[in-house]
C-alpha cells in the first residue's frame, strides 16, 4: 500500500484522509495542529494521538522532513540553512535578526527561470518548482532550530519567483496564515513583476505585503537587466501597483539593486521618483551584493547615498539596505544552493 505524506495534504485534503481511514473529523484538526504549530517530525511525536492509533496511522502514513544538511552563521548573526528535498534537490533559507524581529526569507523554486543578470540564483537556471508543503516546511524546519526563539517575519525572497509557481505559493501562505497562524501583516512577497499574476494575487489569498524588484526607471535598461520587463514593461507593472488594494497605511516595497554605472545615476534617481508618484511606496536600495565572476560591481558610497538623498527630497522614503550574511553568501542574489545529485552525494 502507499504511504501518503500527510505534509503533502491541504486541509481538506487531510480532513478526507481522516474520513477514508475511518475516523472522526477531529482527528484532522489535532493533526494539523501538531504538524504546523506544534512541528511534529513524525505520527510519534503526536502524544494526543494513542499509541495503537499512532501505529495504526503509519501504517498508511508518514510526515516528511526537510533534511538540514548545512548551517553557517554570519559575523552579524545572519543564518543560513541548507536543507535538502525528498528528490535530492537543495534549497537556502536565510534567517536574519533586524532589532526586535526575526524574518526568515524562504525559497519558492529550485533555482529561476527568470534570467535576471545580476542575480547568482538566476544563473542556475529553474530545476523545478517547490511543493507547497516544501514552501511552508522551511518555516517549520527553520522554527524548530532555532528553539526558543522565534521566527516573526516570512519574506519570499529566497531562491525562485514565487509568481511564476503562483498555485504552490498560494497554497503555501494559506497554510502559512490559517494553519501556521502567522498573519499576513507578517508576510512580504516579492516578485520581479509577473503582472497578470500580481492582478490576481489579492483575489486568491489573504493580503500579504508586495514587493516588487524593480532594479531600473526605463524600458531600455530594465529589458537589459531583467528579461521579464519585456513581456511585462514598466508602465504596466506600476499600473498593476497603482491598482492593487492596498490597507489603509501600508506600501508597496520596490526593491532596488544599484549597480555601479549602470543604473546608480541621478537622472535615475530623479526618473525613479516619477515613476511612483501616486503609489504608496517604499524604496529599498541594495547595493549589489558581488559574486565570483559577476559583471557588475557596487557603487560607490557617495554615489548610493547621493541616490538616496534624491528619492528622499522627492518624498520617496528610500532605506538603505545593509546587505547581511555577505561572509557566508546568504545576502540577496547570492543563494545558489548546490545539487547534492550533482555534486554525487545522496539521491
Ligand atoms: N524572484 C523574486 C524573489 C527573490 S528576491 C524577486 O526577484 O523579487 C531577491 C532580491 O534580491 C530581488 O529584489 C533582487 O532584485 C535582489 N538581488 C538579486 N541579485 C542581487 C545581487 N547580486 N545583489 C543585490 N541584490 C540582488
Ligand atoms: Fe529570479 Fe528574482 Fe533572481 Fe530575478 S532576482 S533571477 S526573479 S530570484
Amino acid at each position: 500500500m502507499r504511504t501518503i505524506n500527510l505534509k503533502a495534504l491541504s486541509k481538506r485534503e487531510t480532513e478526507l484522509f481522516v474520513r477514508e481511514v475511518g475516523l472522526p473529523a477531529f482527528r484532522a484538526k489535532q493533526i494539523l495542529h501538531w504538524i504546523y504549530e506544534r512541528r511534529a517530525q513524525s505520527l510519534q511525536e503526536i502524544t494526543e494521538l494513542s499509541k495503537g492509533l499512532r501505529e495504526k496511522l503509519s501504517e498508511r502514513a508518514y510526515i516528511s522532513n526537510l533534511e538540514l544538511l548545512n548551517r553557517q552563521i554570519s559575523r552579524d548573526g545572519t543564518e543560513k540553512f541548507l536543507f535538502g528535498l525528498e528528490d535530492g534537490e537543495t534549497i537556502e533559507s536565510v534567517l536574519i535578526p533586524d532589532e526586535d524581529r526575526l524574518t526568515l526569507c524562504i525559497s519558492s523554486q529550485v533555482g529561476c527561470a527568470m534570467c535576471c543578470r545580476f542575480c547568482l540564483t538566476g544563473s542556475l537556471g529553474l530545476r523545478r518548482n517547490l511543493m507547497p508543503h516544501e514552501i511552508a516546511d522551511q518555516i517549520i524546519a527553520a522554527g524548530r532550530l532555532i528553539i526558543p526563539r522565534q521566527i516573526t517575519n516570512i519574506v519570499f525572497m529566497g531562491m525562485g519567483e514565487p509568481l511564476a509557481n503562483f498555485d504552490h505559493v498560494v497554497e503555501a501562505l494559506w497554510r502559512i496564515t490559517e494553519l501556521m497562524k502567522i498573519s499576513p501583516r507578517r508576510i512580504t512577497l516579492s516578485t520581479s513583476g509577473i503582472v497578470p499574476k500580481i492582478r490576481v494575487l489579492p483575489e486568491r489569498v489573504p493580503l500579504v505585503n508586495l514587493a516588487i524588484s524593480l532594479n531600473a526607471t526605463t524600458d531600455a535598461m530594465r529589458d537589459s537587466l531583467m528579461p521579464v520587463n519585456r513581456i511585462c514593461p514598466l508602465g504596466e507593472l506600476l499600473q498593476a501597483c497603482r491598482e492593487f488594494p492596498l490597507p489603509p497605511r501600508r506600501r508597496i516595497t520596490f526593491e532596488y539593486v544599484l549597480l555601479g554605472g549602470i543604473n546608480d545615476s541621478p537622472e535615475d534617481a530623479g526618473r525613479l521618483v516619477r515613476l511612483l508618484r501616486g503609489i504608496p511606496a517604499k524604496v529599498n536600495l541594495i547595493p549589489f551584493n558581488s559574486s565570483a565572476g559577476a559583471e557588475f560591481r557596487r557603487p560607490e558610497e557617495e554615489r548610493i547615498l547621493e541616490f538616496q538623498r534624491i528619492l528622499s527630497e522627492g518624498g520617496v522614503t528610500a532605506l538603505l539596505r545593509k546587505s547581511k550574511g555577505q561572509d557566508i553568501l546568504a545576502a540577496c542574489g547570492q543563494l545558489k544552493a548546490k545539487c547534492r545529485r550533482s555534486a554525487g552525494v545522496g539521491g
